[in-house]
């Protein structure tokens, strides 16, 4: 393909949004599919691979997938296979390990067996057996004992994980935030509750690997969309030479024009893997650390992934802080409040002038999207693309 002449839809990124839209558009519409990516490899943040100590690690981080959709999960089954894996995390707190979300059985490890069995019962007397409740509402109980305990989980699992995180307390950050980590009125210790949950048999490279093999796609990696691709009053440049067909970009939004409101805040994380000669590291596939340490949270592969080996594992530590925009970092976390979306939505409003332009994943829309939602919204939107 030269100058993308010969190609009618142009997508920047190949993470999940990228991989699946250009599988589609591939597949569904027979036309032609050039991705860019500017990173040297595929998967985007959901990336993984061999380390060089010859354990299997995800480079950006611990990923699980869990959905509720048959259709986003029938789909991916048609590239994998899957190892049947329920994450469970527990948090440090002080050195006693507490089941994160915080549930029944945290609330009988951290209070001694009367009160626990009384504040249980309240629990379930208000929010019934399998309720989820949003530490900001429990916060907001009139009950004493429950205010008591809200406070208990405020100050012991959100309150100093949060200022790690995002460099702000819980309450002044999108409650929809916190609410991804409820207090759970049940004695399940799975950190997801999704009917389908797992890691890709063969990793997620794999699996992306199987999505982009298709003879309509082409890939360019260490490919920077912002150095080839040009938006000028409503006409899209690529290549230096005018491209009338469609793109489909799942970069940052700012850097599509470059940052002319100035740059959209993110979160980033430093990793720090490590290698230790050690059958297992730790009893849980995360521990979080919610009261003390400067990382956030310790993730030992090995119980993700399922490799059998005997004496060596691997772990990877993150450590949150701002993003700043230089080229080492990676924004990881969208700050999602109502100045930032203002900011994100002014960008948004350029896009219209370009018919032919369409934002898709979680860079580009801003929004702090699970795997499961951007599978789901890149089926969407090749529905709305193969139909016009
Ligand atoms: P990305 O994966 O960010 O892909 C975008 C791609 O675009 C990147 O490869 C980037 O290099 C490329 N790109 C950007 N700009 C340009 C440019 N100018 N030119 C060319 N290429 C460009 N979700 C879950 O469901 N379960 C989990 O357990 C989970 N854990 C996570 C843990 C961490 C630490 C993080 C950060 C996220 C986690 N997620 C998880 C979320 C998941 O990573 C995302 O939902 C998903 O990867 C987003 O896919 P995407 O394609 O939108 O974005
Ligand atoms: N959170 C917390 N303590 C925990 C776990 C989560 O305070 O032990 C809060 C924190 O604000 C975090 C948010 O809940 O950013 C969402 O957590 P989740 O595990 O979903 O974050 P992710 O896996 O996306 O980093």
């Amino acid at each position: 393909m030269k100058k993308g002449e010969n190609c009618d839809f142009l997508v920047v990124g190949c993470g999940m949004a990228g991989t699946i839209i250009a599988r589609e558009l591939a597949e569904r519409s027979d036309k032609k599919v050039l991705i860019l990516e500017m990173r040297d490899h595929i998967g985007g943040n959901a990336h993984d691979f061999m380390s060089e100590n010859g354990i299997f690690v995800h480079r950006y981080g611990p990923h699980i997938f869990h959905t509720d959709s048959q259709r986003v999960f029938d789909y991916l089954s048609r590239f994998t296979q899957w190892r049947n894996y329920s994450h469970e995390v527990v948090g440090d707190i002080h050195g006693k390990l507490l089941p994160i979300p915080f549930n029944l059985n945290s609330l009988h490890l951290a209070f001694e067996p009367y009160k626990a069995t009384r504040i249980e019962q309240k629990l379930i007397d208000i929010y019934g057996y399998g309720s989820k409740v949003a530490i900001l509402d429990l916060r907001r109980q009139p009950d004493v004992e429950l205010a008591e305990i809200a406070d208990f989980i405020y100050d012991n699992i959100f309150s100093y994980y949060t200022r790690k995180q995002w460099g702000l307390a819980p309450d002044e950050i999108d409650s929809l935030v916190t609410a991804r980590v409820p207090v759970f009125i049940s004695n399940d210790n799975r950190y997801f509750q999704d009917t389908y949950q797992g890691i890709p048999a063969k990793g997620y490279t794999s699996l992306f690997e199987h999505m982009l093999n298709h003879p309509n796609i082409e890939l360019h990696l260490n490919s920077d969309a912002r150095r080839r691709l040009r938006l000028e009053s409503g006409e899209v440049f690529f290549d230096g030479c005018p491209f009338n067909g469609t793109v489909i970009y799942t970069g940052p939004t700012d850097e599509l024009f470059d940052l002319r409101y100035g740059r959209l805040p993110y979160r980033t994380l430093d990793f720090v893997f490590e290698t230790h000669s050690t059958t297992w590291y730790q009893s849980k596939g995360t521990v979080n650390f919610p009261v003390d340490r400067e990382y956030t949270r310790i993730t030992e592969f090995k119980h993700l992934t399922g490799q059998a080996l005997n004496g060596r594992t691997a772990i990877v530590k993150e450590y949150p802080r701002a993003y700043t925009g230089a080229d080492s970092e990676t924004p990881y976390y969208p700050i999602q409040n109502p100045e930032n979306l203002t900011l994100y939505k002014r960008y948004q409003k350029l896009t219209e002038g370009f018919s032919r332009l369409y934002l898709l994943g979680r860079l580009a829309e801003y929004k702090y999207y699970n795997m499961d939602t951007i599978v789901q919204k890149a089926l969407e939107l090749a529905d709305t693309l193969i139909k016009s």
